[in-house]
């Protein structure tokens, strides 16, 4: 029986909006992670860095679910590359904090790799057992990163092995990454476990296009959609050069970019899109949008024909299950966990690659086919109801007990 988990998210915090910056799926994951289990009666205790002056020591988010700003450097955003240096510090503000509470954490299950650095420290020296779940993964992402895009830092990749290595568990979101894991880290088949996360169903689920569109004020022309934030790895250059092809064979079509700059390389990129579109005068029917909250997505899932998500790396890729979710079909890279988010054929299609000519002709095809949209449009209803947090839930109190019960043997 799972008493009390501990949720370590060192770098973003769940209370941010994500879209942005530091914050987006593993935010808005860890988040829904906390809300589920502290509705099942779990204690849930995310600790995260204080990176803003003034921060609250504890916020009470629900019943049960509670965040704590530990200090750790100095109390403003650092970049992620520059945390590494504080991370014992951070380790040191959460085993103080840990020791105070009744009843102790049964598990610790830590999110990306400088968190899992910080678990691991909390492992050895309390002995609480491990889950990790990296998100993303150094070696991964260096496989398809664009070329202007720099390297993960060694550390980083050093650390990760040092995690895999002594987490009690490493949690994959899909069997592509479970295989990543094993491949190019070498990782226990014996200590993963695959659980793909969830997808708000009262939030995002079918609803009239027309009224979205009436709702955002939007015409009613064909519209693709990008959601995301915006850096070279989520392929968003490629979304904009797949549209100034479409743009030339679906009469009226426009894009949406919804979604704000991230990384160090975010502000160039976003900045080179926005010359892009104008030097290919689509100003008029691309537009970037910005950040949105996240309740205010359902109304431009539901708004869009189809989704495009041409990320270079993804591990999950939750826009792509949220949209499908709302009835909107997905156009997708090959890529990562992609392919087990998206059902080729039956709720989205899938393109090798990121030649912006083979994204257009994915999108044109849902785009002038009626009877294809509609069918993948239903195929994305079904195949979402498999994205459920509750079951997520299931699974990760399961482990738990599993990795906590195998702790005090
Ligand atoms: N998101 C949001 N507002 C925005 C853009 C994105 O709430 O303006 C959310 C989106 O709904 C999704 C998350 O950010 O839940 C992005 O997750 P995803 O796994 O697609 O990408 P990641 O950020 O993990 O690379």
């Amino acid at each position: 029986m799972i008493d009390r988990v501990v949720l370590v998210s060192m770098h973003t915090s769940p209370l941010l909006t994500p879209g942005e910056g530091t914050a987006g799926g593993m935010n808005v994951y860890v988040d829904e992670l906390a809300r589920a289990m502290a509705s099942r009666g779990v204690e849930v205790d995310v600790f995260t860095r204080r990176d803003r002056p003034g921060l609250a020591d504890m916020v009470e988010v629900s019943a049960r679910y509670r965040v704590h700003h530990v200090t750790a450097g100095p109390d403003r955003a650092v970049d992620t590359a520059d945390l590494a240096a504080f991370v014992v510090e951070f380790a040191d503000g959460v085993a103080a904090l840990i020791e105070t509470m009744d009843p102790p954490p049964d598990v610790v299950h830590s999110h990306y790799w400088l968190s899992g650095w910080a678990a691991i420290v909390l492992k050895r020296r309390l002995g609480i057992p491990v889950a990790n779940s990296f998100h993303t993964l150094g070696r991964v992402k260096d496989l398809t990163r664009r070329f202007d895009d720099p390297p993960e830092p060694l550390l980083r990749i050093a650390t990760e092995h040092e995690v895999i290595e002594e987490a009690d568990c490493v949690v994959a979101s899909t069997p592509a990454e479970a295989a990543d894991l094993m491949e190019h880290y070498g990782a226990d088949p014996g200590r993963l476990c695959t659980s793909p996360p969830g997808v708000d169903h009262t939030l995002f689920h079918p609803g009239s296009r027309a009224a979205a569109r009436r709702r955002l004020g939007l015409g009613d022309g064909p519209r693709v959609l990008y959601v995301g934030r915006i850096q070279p790895l989520k392929g968003v250059d490629v979304a904009v050069e797949a549209f100034v092809l479409l743009s030339r064979r679906i009469p009226g079509v426009e894009l949406d970019l919804v979604g704000g700059p991230s990384g160090s390389n975010g502000e160039p990129e976003l900045d080179r899109l926005i010359r892009r579109v104008h030097e290919a005068a689509l100003s008029a029917r691309v537009r970037f949008r910005g950040t949105m909250p996240h309740r205010a997505l359902a109304d431009w899932y539901r708004a869009a024909d189809v989704l495009h998500v041409p990320s270079r790396s993804e591990s999950f890729g939750l826009v792509a299950a949220e949209a499908q979710a709302c009835g909107v079909p997905v156009v997708a890279a090959r890529v990562g966990g992609l392919p087990d988010v998206v059902q080729e054929g039956r709720s989205g299609l899938l393109v090798d690659g990121w030649d912006p000519s083979d994204h257009a002709a994915a999108l044109e095809t849902v785009l002038s086919d009626a009877a294809t949209a509609g069918v993948l449009s239903r195929g994305a209803v079904e195949w979402s109801e498999r994205f459920s947090w509750p079951a997520t839930v299931n699974r990760f109190l399961e482990l738990y007990g599993g990795i906590a019960a195998r702790v005090e043997l």
